[in-house]
């Protein structure tokens, strides 16, 4: 029983501070603290626990975290660090302790209408399908920013889509809300019938977490059936040379990490970008909030992205592909950003 302890005890007491997590840490790496480890932070969780820290005193580490959760897959353990992050910050992140940022980014995406608001200026006509194989979840900010990565969703699978449809509380439920967050989730389980489809990662495995696996597919997933049809997408008369950039909630989170590996194989001349499964330093809020810490974890994988002369680097999360657009622009490396969907949609062109 949890009663009005931060944590979960029993989440707490499976780290058997082994250390393993330590070089897949992205934190670790920048300042190799013991305090900015996976380990380091279940120890002073632990001490808030009983009780010799406030919470205060570990806001920093709470923040700093990027909660990419590579410490979740190679833990021999099984510690479910995203959730021990989640609660932390449910429990730190309160009143003064909450920017004012990040206040309206939560307020903007809390109601159903808002987020409709949020998609008002970018209208597409969606292909309607009743009923479908799946129901297409059009995202938050996702529908604001990137309207086109729905669009070619829609046109790429058997779907039908609610237009009244709200958040699915991932933002919340990483950023200190997280009953919230699950309340969220739980309403777009109602509002949408049978398999929600999804192109985002974070979203996937928020979802996934409260309305079980069973209930969300995402995209790349989604074509697997049908994944010999896909024509190649062509650059001059040659294969697109593209890399992947991983969603670290849909990896880590969720295992997935083949099926958009071989959507991309079939598409195009497949390269493996080293660091793939590294996060991109978007992390759901953390570029916003801490931008020069996502600038510095950016600085490994933009070397990596230039040297391989790509045409295309692929991303399945949001986020990712807002934050990879930013960094690449910025530093005036001129790969392509595409999300998987509109990638697809980019095959079925040719
Ligand atoms: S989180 Fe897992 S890998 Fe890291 S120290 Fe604890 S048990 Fe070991
Ligand atoms: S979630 Fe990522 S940044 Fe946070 S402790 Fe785990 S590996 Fe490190």
């Amino acid at each position: 029983m949890k009663q009005d302890l931060p944590f979960t005890p029993k989440l707490l007491d499976r780290c058997i501070s082994c250390g393993y997590c330590l070089p897949a840490c992205p934190t670790y790496a920048l300042t190799q603290e013991e305090e900015s480890s996976p380990r380091g932070r279940i120890n002073l969780m632990r001490a808030v626990q009983i009780g010799e820290l406030s919470l205060d005193q570990t806001l920093e580490q709470s923040s700093f975290c990027l909660g990419c959760r590579a410490c979740e897959s190679v833990c021999p353990a099984g510690v479910e660090y995203g959730t021990l992050l989640e609660e932390w910050r449910s429990a730190a992140w309160q009143g003064k302790n909450r920017s004012l940022i990040l206040h309206l980014l939560l307020f903007a995406v809390n109601k159903a209408w808002r987020v409709r608001f949020l998609g008002l200026f970018n209208l597409r006509n969606y292909k309607k399908s009743e009923p479908a194989q799946y129901s297409l979840m059009l995202g938050c900010f996702e529908r604001g920013l990137f309207p086109g990565v729905s669009a070619a969703a829609a046109t790429n699978a058997d779907v039908s889509v609610c237009s009244s449809q709200g958040c699915c509380g991932a933002l919340h439920a990483h950023n200190g809300e997280l009953d919230r967050g699950k309340e969220m989730a739980a309403e777009l389980g109602e509002k949408l019938p049978g398999k929600i489809l999804t192109t985002s990662g974070g979203c996937a495995a928020h979802l996934a977490s409260v309305l079980g696996k069973d209930r969300v597919i995402e995209y790349s997933q989604s074509l697997a059936a049908r994944i010999e049809q896909l024509q190649p997408v062509l650059i001059n008369g040659k294969r697109a040379r593209v890399a992947l950039q991983d969603s670290c909630h849909l990896r880590h989170g969720l295992q997935i990490f083949n099926e958009p590996r071989a959507v991309l194989a079939q598409l195009a001349d497949y390269v493996e970008l080293p660091g793939a499964s590294d996060c991109c330093g978007a992390a759901g809020t953390y570029a916003i909030l801490r931008s020069k810490d996502s600038n510095q974890v950016f600085d490994k994988k933009a070397k990596e992205i230039a040297k391989l002369d790509l045409d295309y680097i692929v991303s399945v999360n949001p986020g990712c592909t807002r934050q990879l657009k930013t960094q690449l622009r910025k530093r005036r490396i001129k790969t392509k950003v595409i999300h998987i969907a509109e990638f697809v949609a980019l095959s079925n062109k040719l």
